[in-house]
């Protein structure tokens, strides 16, 4: 059973609940471990980042946390960076390595918030080409193999989101699963972390995590490091869907690290 959680959200970007409300329900649950990871900073959009003046207060609130509970759970102060977002604060006990935004020629694609957003971009910025969109996407994700810190790799194949709910936009296409194994092998020969992402089950987008269960048996293959984290944005999506990932992992052969 997992007993750790290291993809949290709260009233600091966009989630529901305080850090202290988060970090009761995760001692509720049993848990060993929490890290709290709200969103980075990113220089052209803020609905739901931390606002740049409360990065300070945010880093220094989860420190006080830290040392408060720590009789009681051990917590990591976290952030979700983007491969776009402003440089990390400093105090950081771990981040973690996403992309919810693509830039082309000038205009900053949302990765995760409409399907129509991606659609709208692949006409407008791709000449239709759903596979190049998927290339960049893979490749800026792919850039996380570079960087010595990264704590592991958030969401693999988030361009995926609404794919259950609507008509799926990224077929399994042999450019598709090219783009994919591509960034895949550069980040497990770096030896990077990645996780099985239950986020988008608590938020009713779709009944599977993250990643698709192909990139899951290729992980199993290649003997990648892999944690589960919700990317809850409430308390009681703590653990959700966990012993589904949890399943998942053990069909495909793949062995679950921790962070810490
Ligand atoms: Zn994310
Ligand atoms: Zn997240």
């Amino acid at each position: 059973m997992i007993r750790y959680n290291y993809h949290t959200h709260t009233t600091f970007s966009d989630g529901k609940n305080t850090p202290e409300e988060m970090i009761e329900k995760a001692i509720e649950l049993g848990f060993e471990k929490l890290g709290i990871s709200d969103h980075a900073v990113t220089a052209f959009h803020r609905d739901w980042s931390i606002r740049e003046e409360k990065l300070t207060d945010y880093v220094a609130t989860l420190q006080r946390l830290k040392k408060e509970y720590a009789d009681r759970i051990q917590l990591f102060v976290g952030l979700e960076q983007d491969a776009l977002a402003l440089p990390l604060p400093e105090g950081l006990d771990y981040y973690i390595g996403s992309v919810h935004w693509l830039e082309k020629g000038g205009r900053y694609i949302e990765i995760d918030h409409t399907q129509q957003i991606l659609r709208d971009a692949i006409r407008d910025c791709y000449n239709g080409d759903t596979d190049a969109l998927a290339e960049d996407y893979f490749d800026l994700v792919a850039s996380y193999a570079d960087d010595p810190k990264v704590g592991f790799i958030g969401h693999f194949d988030l361009l995926t989101k609404f794919d259950e709910i609507n008509p799926p936009l990224f077929l399994p296409t042999d450019r598709y699963r090219a783009a994919w194994k591509k960034a895949a092998d550069r980040l497990i020969d770096a030896g990077k972390i990645f996780e099985i992402n239950t986020g988008a089950i608590s938020r009713g987008k779709r009944t599977t995590p993250y990643p698709s269960e192909e990139i899951l048996q290729y992980w199993g293959e290649r003997g990648a490091k892999v944690i589960i984290c919700s990317d809850c944005h409430s308390a009681e999506g703590m653990n959700c869907a966990f012993d589904r990932a949890e399943a998942l992992a053990k069909k495909h052969g793949i062995t679950l690290v921790d962070l810490f």
